[in-house]
């Protein structure tokens, strides 16, 4: 009998360190980021979907066109070399290639990594009339472009660092 419950405490054991470790493995894991994922396949979830998915800021962002405030996002003033994905579905939007110095506290572009990738429509909200940009494959909104951008565009691409993920180049 004594030897049974031995048994049983190491076979618990065991099941507690496997599953500890699945659970570190998950939190761990970053999320699948490449510039090979082109899929331009629509993804559409309901709403507690994508409340699962994302932080609560992101889902704020992406899902109810939220905008975050300047100067307080983890992107403005990244000067890393690597690439932005959108935070809904991982689709490669841009590259620190593109980014420039706005002065306006977000993460400006003056180009998407891929035209296609991203789509634009008119928001007359707040009294103004500017570009929407949102991601074309999981309908996430991203931020706004304005006409007022640095050669060769001429383009400012001003987006929310909550809508993106950032990957070093490696
Ligand atoms: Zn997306």
């Amino acid at each position: 009998m004594k030897k049974n419950i031995f048994q049983y405490s190491i076979l618990i054991g065991i099941m507690l360190i496997l599953s500890s470790m699945r659970i570190l493995n998950v939190k761990n894991e970053d999320p699948k980021l490449s510039l090979d994922d082109k899929s331009l396949v629509k993804i559409i979830k309901t709403e507690s979907e994508w409340k699962k998915l994302l932080s609560p800021n992101q889902f704020y962002i992406l899902r109810k066109k939220g905008t975050e405030a300047p100067f307080q996002n983890a992107y403005y003033n990244n000067h890393e070399k690597g690439n932005y994905f959108c935070a809904g579905c991982h689709l490669p939007l841009f590259s620190s290639k593109t980014k420039f110095e706005s002065g306006t506290g977000w993460p400006s572009f003056y180009a998407p990594l891929d035209k296609k990738n991203v789509s634009e429509s008119v928001d007359n909200s707040h009294g103004m009339v500017r570009g929407e940009i949102t991601c074309t494959r999981c309908g996430g909104h991203l931020g706004h472009v304005f006409n007022d951008g640095p050669n060769p565009t001429g383009l400012r691409y001003c987006m929310n660092s909550a809508a993106l993920i950032f990957q070093k180049n490696k």
